[in-house]
Parts: C-alpha cells; structure tokens; sequence
C-alpha cells in the first residue's frame, strides 16, 4: 500500500523531460511546492519505521526501515532528475537558486544500487551494534550504556573501575563496528564525490557555505580565541584529578584520560565537579535532590512551562502520546540516546530519552524541548524550510535553552533549590 502511494507522489512531481533547461522561476516554484508536500508525506513514512526501531531493535524493524530507504531512494533519484531540468545555476532568487541545487543532490541514492543497499545496511547495523551492547562484570547482571555504565561512570572514584567500564565498552562498540565504519566511510565519500565533492568533508562544510564567508578561517579564529581559556581550564581540572587519582596515572602526553572525566565520551565534565571545586565555599548549585522526588513528566512539564513563560509554543498533545520519555521496562533494546524528532505533519514532534532524574537530566531534556521548539515554529513552512539555518543551528538552539536553566536563579525561581548564594571563592 505505502509502495503504490508513494510511486502514486513520485509520478506527481515528474516533469516531462525536456531538451533545454527550464528558466521559468515561477513554473520552479510551483514545483518546488509540489515536491514539499510529497516530501513531507515521504519524510512522515520514513520517521515512524525509523522509531518503530528505534524504540525496538529487532530484526524485522530493521529490514522495515532497509526496505523503506529503498523507496526513498527512487524518490530521491527524481526529484533530483526534476530539478535538474530547471536552469536553477542561473536563477534570479538565490533561495530558489539554493534549493534547486540542494535537491539536484542525490545523496548516497547516486551510489549503485548494491552500494546503496549496502551504506544502509552498513549505517542500521552500527547503530544496532551500539545500541545493543553491553557489558558483564563477574557475577552481576548486564550492564547497558543507560542506565547502568552512564550512571557507573558518573559517580564512580575507582581508578580501575572506571578504566574498566571504558575500555570495554570500546571493546564491545568500536572494536566491533571498526571494519564496517571503515567501509561505510569509503562509500560515503563515493557518494560525496559522485555529487560532485571530494569527500563527505567538503559536503557537510557545503552547508555553511554563504557567499563571501571562509567557514574554515571564521573556525580557526574561534578556535584561537578559546584556546588560551581552555588550556588553562584542562590545566587545572588536570591537576586536581592528578591529586586525587595520583600523578601515576596521567600520560607524559599531558592528556586527561578519557575514563576519569565522568562522561563516557569525556564530553561533559559536570560529574566531577565535586573533584575539582576552587575553593571549600565554592559549593556546587545541586538540584538533583529535588528532581529526584519528581516524576518525569514532571520535568517535561516544568521544561514546557519555561518555553511558554518566554511567550513560546507548547508541545502539542501527539508529543505526549507518543514520545518514549523513559527506558521501556519490558527489557526490549532501545536507542536511548536522547533525540527530538519531527514527523513532518506540523503536529507529530516527539523525544526518545531516558530520562534519568538528576540535574544533568534535566538540563538535557530542556535541550531535547529545545529542538522541539524549533520544529513547532518553522512547522508551517515548506518541506525545506523545516530545518536548521545550517547543520550545527538546531544544536545551539537546544543549547542556549538549556544553559539558561542552568542557572541557580532559575533553579531557584521553579522551586529546586531553596537558596543559594553568589560569592566569588576565596
Ligand atoms: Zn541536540
């Protein structure tokens, strides 16, 4: 049935081949509608077989979603044969002009059809090797990245513990995945050079690329101007876990190593925040207490209060119906990497999360709230508006939500600490 719909759109947006190129901007632009509201009911189709697995990893909603990306590819393949009939290179409005030459891009539907189902065997069975890994020490049950090792990693003082929760979880994900990214990075870049690039590279850059600004430079000056802070930062946070776990195990490299930063990719460093503090009076703001006598819809009602006491949208009722806000307790593997997802109808926004009650928790679900904020406002564009002004915006949109929670202002203001007080150490 989805099949013969789909087929039913493809059909819609084919323009009869022509000869020249079409220069016709406003015959573009109805197409371009056109190929928006197809796009959205492909998009739709595509984002509930990919959380049918998501929620579920299982062998049969993993080849529901191989079989899905097939159909996406021959919708891809001809809304990129489309818009190539149009002289889009020579289009008076740039928006059009951009768009076009988005859509002539076949993405890795240009590889060969058995490389093509091969990239999306090679990129679902990844993410399922991640997503299903765990780890078994001695006698105890099994240990998943959420809760279990997230939690061990966050708290854990054990030198040797930590070590190993790090280096065997590596052992089970990368060790495992190693040859098959090696492969799926290879036909990524044919992919990327088969659209006319040199590699993936030079393709994701292509996204922040505005006539007359060097994304490169702009970065390297960022960079420079953040290094002296962080060189100073790293310095001492080195120092004090060198006091606390000894000199001994720290590298003449002058690396941090990756295990001792209570972060399984040594990202986020606020769980050893304890480990570190300047100075006795320098207590940390601690909100967990409070969280943890909370549900979590309670969080995610307290994180949409916050959106819509700035004046902005609330998540819609299908948010609540169909968003995985915790880890399922029936044992099934889930991807539990929080993620916000749009489903492309203008109502079906939904997290999977799960969500643990504690402070960093409840930053990440203002984040993940973050991005759906961003769906509910552009929801009613077109297909290709419906997305970040470039790939990293969404990201510092989640962002900048969630550090202004962060605040013991604000933690005051919606009840989770009593007090606090501002001092300046010492
Ligand atoms: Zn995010």
């Amino acid at each position: 049935m989805a099949k013969y719909l789909i087929s039913s759109l493809i059909l819609l947006v084919i323009i009869v081949c022509v000869t020249t190129l079409n220069t016709d901007e406003d015959e573009a632009w109805a197409w371009f509608q056109e190929y928006s509201d197809a796009a959205s009911i492909v998009e739709n189709r595509r984002a509930k077989i990919n959380w049918a697995y998501i929620t579920n990893i299982t062998d049969y909603n993993q080849q529901r979603e191989l079989e899905y990306s097939e159909i996406r590819k021959e919708f891809t393949k001809q809304v990129a044969q489309n818009a190539s009939t149009f002289d889009f290179n020579n289009f008076q409005n740039s928006t059009l002009k951009r768009e076009f030459k988005r859509l002539a891009n076949k993405g890795t539907a240009a590889l060969s059809d058995i490389k093509f189902t091969r990239i999306n065997k090679l990129a679902i069975g990844l993410e399922s090797t991640y997503g299903k890994a765990k780890l078994c020490k001695t006698g105890k049950t099994e240990l998943s990245l959420e809760p279990e090792l997230t939690q061990m990693l966050a708290s854990g003082r054990n030198h040797d513990d930590l070590l190993w929760i790090w280096k065997n979880w590596r052992d089970a994900t990368g060790k495992v995945m190693r040859e098959d990214y090696l492969e799926f990075v290879e036909l990524q870049n044919e992919a990327a050079r088969l659209n006319g690039y040199t590699d993936t590279g030079e393709y994701w850059r292509d996204g922040y690329s505005i006539e007359g600004y060097d994304f490169r430079a702009d970065l390297e000056k960022l960079y420079d101007q953040l290094r002296p802070f962080y060189k100073e930062l790293h310095t001492y946070v080195k120092s004090k876990l060198k006091a606390y776990y000894g000199a001994d195990k720290f590298p003449d490299s002058g690396h941090i190593p990756a295990h001792l930063l209570g972060d399984m990719w040594a990202l986020i460093w606020v769980n050893v925040e304890d480990l570190v503090l300047p100075y006795e009076s320098s207590k940390p703001v601690n909100a967990t207490p409070a969280i943890q006598k909370l549900t979590i819809r309670e969080v995610f009602n307290i994180t949409d209060e916050f959106f819509t006491s700035l004046g902005l949208e609330t998540v819609t009722q299908e948010f609540w119906d169909n968003s995985m806000l915790e880890k399922p307790k029936d044992g099934r593997d889930v991807i539990c990497h929080a993620d916000a997802l749009d489903f492309s109808d203008g109502k079906d926004f939904r997290i999977k999360q799960c969500t643990r009650l504690n402070m960093e928790d409840f930053v990440t679900v203002h984040h993940e709230m973050g991005h759906i904020q961003y769906y509910l406002q552009y929801k009613d564009l077109l297909y290709s508006f419906r997305a970040g002004a470039n790939p990293g915006f969404h990201e510092a949109v989640g962002d900048v939500l969630a550090l202004s929670v962060s605040t013991p202002k604000h933690l005051k203001e919606v009840g989770l600490i009593d007090s606090y007080e501002e001092n300046y150490g010492g």
